[in-house]
């Protein structure tokens, strides 16, 4: 047992040793970036606009030619970012298209190269990057889970907060880069943490968006204007960054999908995602979500109508259509 433990320490010791020297060694190398969605998009900018070589990928040809544009190297497949580059990050909707881009058909595990930081920052539940760590492990390549708080302004504006779960060198070694991205980087705890704390996160945004679009409403109703309501609640107790960055009262805010008809932005169809990925997390642990159980409830309820690709702020919408009919 004493020299099973004394040969795992000395391994780990050398397999840190090897990534930092890959680490050092990958420093001035290309960055690929997979899923150039409405956050991918602007976060592979910041990393062109702070100096990285990009290779990119995305399966619509519009979303890699914008961006080519500026200088990134396309690439035909995840399995070609993984031949080109030993920094990996990827933006992806769902589970499905993570497993997809990483262990399918032309896949990034398919062609990766030994020592290869793989980062995931696309919102999933913390088994699958378990999973992931795992199938990338055997091919002796270092998966992190690193999903992102903050919206696409955020995104645009290189002001993301990562939340990354992994070995806390491999975490250090990539923490620059995310910086080139964001402004906080949070080591969460081994893979799946960062997942953890991302899910966390989006229903207590799901439930106050929820909350303060039903108190703007109703304020509404009772006669007192949603912008003056605002404007009590952001220097009261009621007040959330729902209320003060992202109201979703078409006209308070500036540059918001409130005033654009609720597009761009963090659409309905994700939040209901993460909050069913919350939801099969809570029920695993039995640890009772009840407002969270509702809040999915709501999202999924719009999902179904009509508001799948708005942003989940419409809700404040949804609760006006309910007013309109009765
Ligand atoms: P999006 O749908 O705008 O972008 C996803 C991109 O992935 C698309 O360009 C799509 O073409 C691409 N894609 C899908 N399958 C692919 C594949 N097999 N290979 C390559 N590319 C593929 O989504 P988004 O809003 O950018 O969100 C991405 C992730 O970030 C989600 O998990 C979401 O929950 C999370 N997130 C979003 C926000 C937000 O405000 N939008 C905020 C924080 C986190």
């Amino acid at each position: 047992m004493l020299i099973k433990n004394v040969l795992q320490f000395r391994y780990k010791l050398y397999f840190n040793l090897v990534n930092k020297i890959q680490v050092r060694n990958t420093s001035q190398s290309s960055v690929g970036f997979i899923g150039l969605g409405n956050m991918g998009s602007n976060m592979a900018q910041n990393l062109l606009n702070k100096g990285h070589r990009l290779v990119v990928y995305d399966v619509y040809p519009e979303a890699m030619a914008a961006l080519a544009d500026k200088g990134a190297l396309i690439a035909h497949s995840p399995a070609d970012v993984a031949n080109k580059c030993d920094r990996i990050i990827s933006m992806l909707p769902t589970c499905a298209h993570v497993r997809q881009v990483y262990c399918g058909d032309n896949g990034v595990l398919s062609q990766v190269k030994t020592g290869t930081l793989l980062i995931d920052s696309s919102t999933i539940d913390p088994q699958t990057s378990q999973q992931m760590a795992s199938e990338a492990q055997t091919k002796g390549a270092v998966f992190l889970d690193a999903p992102v708080s903050g919206a696409v302004p955020a995104a645009r504006a290189a002001t993301l907060t990562f939340m990354v779960g992994g070995n806390a060198i491999e975490v250090e070694a990539i923490k620059d880069l995310l910086l080139s991205m964001g402004k906080n980087v949070f080591h969460c705890g081994p893979v799946g943490t960062g997942a953890v704390a991302k899910i966390c996160n989006n229903m207590m945004l799901a439930i106050s968006m929820i909350g303060l679009s039903e108190t703007l409403n109703l304020a509404k109703n009772l006669g007192l204007e949603p912008q003056l309501m605002t404007k009590i609640l952001n220097v009261s107790s009621g007040r959330s960054w729902s209320s003060e960055v992202y109201n979703p009262v078409p006209g308070l805010g500036q540059n918001l999908p409130a005033g654009n008809e609720y597009k761009g932005g963090f659409m309905t169809q994700l939040i209901t995602k993460d909050l069913g990925l919350a939801q099969s997390s809570a029920t695993r642990v039995n640890s009772p979500t009840p407002l969270g159980t509702l809040s999915h409830q709501i999202y999924r309820l719009m999902k179904n109508n009509g508001y799948s690709d708005k942003d989940f702020s419409s809700v404040y919408k949804f609760f006006q259509d309910f007013d309109q009919k009765s």
